[in-house]
């Protein structure tokens, strides 16, 4: 995969390297508009900054922080913060990028950001945590703003996080900001719904998948891999609406059970455990058989490139559901689509978060909150529509259904570059 940029260097199955062929596949559906589309192969702005902070022992460390914000076309950036040891500016450009997308496929008024630390938080401390947190937000603050770049929560950083995140910038600029960043906790300016709105997210377009399938959500078998924010909240979602959720796996093991697993008490389990691993009223299973299971869904809700050649080439499920950022890579795409497995893109799947998001950001700016009943009929009536423009367009350009919501989301966005023009 080669990149037109000189310090990146992807690879074919590497998250940018994923981004830039999924790009390549929508060049020859974009008309005049093409003449833009280099614009979507270079991020706008990168910014890297280091992170020092003071150890509880009274030692210093220094860690790596970014914020990319890969388009502002179509409104600020949005995306989320993700602290993981295996962040870096390669992957973080493929998440703001993605964002890109996500962003204009729901028709949400952003353009596409994301930020991330390179740290395993699980070896620090929450004052340790609070500190690295609030570091960061100040030296990523000379380019986030509710009206330039709104940070939300992704893997590893949750309300808390964007507690300390809203109140290091409101302290830094002199007033409470509440609309700097997406996914407070409710009485700080949080929306109700934002936690599980993701998941909430990969369920409804889940069902809409079935619906134009001419499938039954009651009993279909769904297995999850990954049981975080994303994957409890869609195992819970499947699980309301009579599905079977057969399996899940995260990083420590993976649980079976034929009839359907208890999403109630695995949650409960991995509350008091910290994984899936050892819950008792299931049968363990061998990382690779997860992939090979019979099922109705097949929903990546982890991390990046999960999805790879050779696990695509046993997967046995009808629709595989990303509710992950980029967890396939082209190749294990192609492979699926040869197969006949239809993939739920994640710009389309995983995109309750943003959208809730967006919900939460202008009820900051008008002070005025939503009941969750009205955040969760918006949300489903936004992602039902989407979904609908997405498959419309599939089936009228014969494309997979990643290209057509990647064909819908690139006109927006080299539309509004077409008709705003390069300035100065
Ligand atoms: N991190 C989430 C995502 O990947 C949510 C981003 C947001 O709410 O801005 O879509």
């Amino acid at each position: 995969m080669i990149s037109p940029l000189s310090y990146v260097t992807p690879t074919p199955s590497s998250p940018w390297g994923t981004y830039l062929a999924q790009i390549e596949a929508v060049e020859p559906h974009l008309g005049e508009l093409a003449r833009w589309i280099e614009t979507l192969r270079r991020p706008k702005r990168s910014l890297v900054v280091d992170v020092p902070i003071e150890l509880d022992d009274g030692r210093l460390a220094h860690f790596e922080g970014y914020r990319v914000q890969h388009n502002l076309a179509r409104g600020p950036g949005k995306g989320g913060v993700r602290f993981h040891p295996d962040v870096n500016l390669e992957e973080v450009m493929a998440l703001a990028a993605w964002m890109t997308v996500k962003s204009a496929a729901l028709n949400l008024p952003y353009g596409g950001a994301k930020g991330g630390i390179r740290v395993d938080p699980k070896t620090l401390s929450m004052k340790e945590l609070e500190r690295l947190t609030r570091r960061y937000t100040s030296e990523i603050g000379i380019v986030i703003g509710p009206n330039h770049d709104i940070p939300a929560p992704d893997v590893n950083t949750n309300a808390q996080v964007m507690a300390w995140m809203m109140d290091t910038y409101s302290m830094n600029v002199g007033a409470t900001t509440t609309g700097v960043v997406t996914g407070k906790p409710v009485p700080l300016g949080g929306s109700r719904g934002r936690v599980k709105a993701t998941g909430r997210g990969v369920f409804v377009v889940g069902r809409e998948t079935a619906r134009h399938l001419g499938m039954e959500i009651s009993g279909a078998r769904v297995a999850i891999q990954g049981f975080g924010n994303v994957g409890s909240a869609a195992a819970e979602m499947f699980a309301a609406a009579g599905a079977k959720v057969i399996a899940v796996q995260d990083h420590a093991g993976t649980v079976f059970a034929g009839d359907g697993l208890d999403v109630a008490a695995l949650a409960a389990h991995v509350r008091a455990t910290g994984s899936v691993a050892d819950f008792a009223r299931a049968e363990p299973l061998g990382r690779e058989e997860f992939w090979a299971l019979p099922c109705e869904f097949l929903v990546p809700a982890a991390l990046e490139g999960q999805l790879n050649p050779a696990r695509a080439a046993q997967v046995r499920a009808r629709v595989v559901l990303e509710g992950a950022n980029g967890p396939t890579t082209p190749e294990a795409d192609a492979i699926l689509a040869e197969r006949g497995i239809l993939v739920v893109p994640d710009v389309m799947a995983n995109a309750g978060g943003v959208t809730v998001s967006y919900f939460e950001w202008v009820q900051n700016f008008s002070s005025f909150f939503w009941t969750e009943e009205e955040i969760n009929a918006r949300l489903d009536h936004i992602m039902a529509g989407a979904f609908q423009q997405v498959w419309e367009t599939h089936e009228r350009m014969r494309l997979p259904l990643r290209t057509a919501a990647f064909v819908l989301a690139c006109t927006r966005v080299l539309q509004a570059h077409a008709d705003r023009g390069l300035y100065p």
